[in-house]
């Protein structure tokens, strides 16, 4: 049986702690970490056939390493993908998919309420190369449809978002995107595949920063798209070679490792999170409380479908003020008065990381670009760790309850 054979038959739970390459001849129980650059080829013939793609096997660590295929195929399986093709970081992942796919004239079509750093990389950078981008409601289907051209090749969100944790249908993006002749990408760095497996609802390729939940301790940076054999052989890899998004095989090893927890993470860490919003919602000092996992979430019975009945690990939560300097000063009061949880832009960590999107993960956009994407100046996002309980609550009322 072959691997492929072997994994086809298993569920996600399993993969995400089996799925790998082949045992090394020394029948290591943990994954081997590979860390080499080269590779010792048999002989001249085999070289040239393995450089030519006509015979399987490594040959420049910038193409390929079994570590990170282990990964590769670790991910691909927990997403149910055909294939997987992974990079440096999350951001590198969106370039690959862009260059991949996209030439100048072609047009993209994103919700407004993405990541930061996307809305810059196709709005902006990727404009310079001649590619057209439309930015739309994240949450209203017919504002995507409208903006769908003759020229659009790509669909791409993010679901829930960063950080109001708005959800959008990725059934029905998938239709628009079909019908247009267009392909639907989902990053689903916030749900993970322990929550939410987009290709289950059309998606054609799922995007990845292994750097957040992936990994799960805030170690290392990595990025991966899954997607059919045929886009990553024929898009993707190609990318890679020429672009050099690789990622190195440590941090594959450190994400691989982390993928093994995943589901318990996820579930452990949605219920502190569903908890600590359902507490904040109660604050006097609390304006409100986003949280997909909530009912007074407006997409909360598409969230649960979509995301396994869980709202994920992350809510943002708005301090009430007069004012958007107000609103700013109240929330950094909040932040520089915890003791114990991180004031940290990062998410996804067994730690609970504290931020200021307004002036950290959005700083870089216009004020009307950040309007759009709706982070006021008192918003905190709060990515939601393993501590006790009483201590996350106790560390952020030292703020909430000292707010003038
Ligand atoms: C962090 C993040 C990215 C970018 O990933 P990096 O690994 O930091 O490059 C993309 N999308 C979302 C939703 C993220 O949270």
């Amino acid at each position: 049986m072959t691997d492929q054979q072997k994994f086809a038959e298993l569920h996600p739970d399993t993969l995400a702690v089996r799925s790998a390459v082949e045992r090394s001849q020394y029948g290591e129980n943990s994954e081997a970490l590979y860390l080499t650059s080269g590779y010792v080829q048999t002989s001249a013939a085999s070289a040239a056939a393995r450089f030519a793609g006509d015979e399987d096997g490594f040959t420049y660590g910038r193409y390929g390493n079994p570590t990170v295929t282990s990964f590769e195929q670790r991910l691909a399986g927990m997403e149910g993908a055909e294939a997987c093709i992974s990079t440096a970081s999350g951001m590198s992942a969106i370039l690959m998919m862009c260059m991949g796919l996209l030439q100048s004239g072609d047009h993209v079509v994103c919700s407004q309420s993405m990541f930061g750093s996307t809305i810059k990389l196709i709005g902006s950078d990727l404009a310079k190369f001649g590619v057209q981008s439309s930015f739309v409601s994240q949450t209203d289907i017919d504002d995507w449809k409208a903006a769908v051209r003759p020229n659009t090749k790509l669909l791409f969100a993010e679901t829930p978002t960063n950080p109001l944790t708005e959800v959008c249908d990725i059934a029905a993006l998938a239709e628009i995107a079909h019908k247009a002749g267009a392909l639907v990408a989902v990053d689903n760095c916030f749900a993970t595949p322990a929550l939410q497996k987009p290709m289950a609802f059309g998606a054609d390729i799922v995007m990845h920063s292994g750097t957040k939940f992936l990994d799960g301790q805030g170690r290392v940076m990595a990025g991966a798209l899954c997607a059919s054999q045929k886009l990553v052989t024929e898009k993707f890899l190609p990318v890679l070679k020429s672009g050099g998004m690789t990622l190195a095989p440590f941090n594959a090893w450190v994400v691989l490792k982390g993928m093994e927890t995943l589901d318990i993470r996820m579930r452990a860490q949605s219920a502190q999170a569903l908890a600590l919003a359902q507490w904040l919602l109660s604050h006097p000092q609390v304006d409100r409380v986003h949280y997909p996992g909530l009912e007074s979430h407006p997409q909360h019975r598409l969230a649960l479908a979509q995301q396994s009945n869980l709202g994920g690990a992350v809510l943002s939560v708005s301090i009430k003020a007069d004012s958007p300097e107000h609103a700013r000063a109240r929330a950094f009061h909040v932040l520089d008065s915890m003791q114990v949880l991180s004031l940290s832009t990062n998410l996804g960590d067994t730690k609970t990381l504290v931020a200021h999107p307004a002036s950290t993960s959005h700083g870089r956009l216009t004020e009307t670009q950040r309007q759009a994407a709706g982070v006021v100046q008192g918003l905190i996002r709060i990515s939601v760790g393993l501590e006790h309980l009483d201590d996350i609550k106790n560390d952020l009322l030292r703020g909430l309850d000292s707010l003038i």
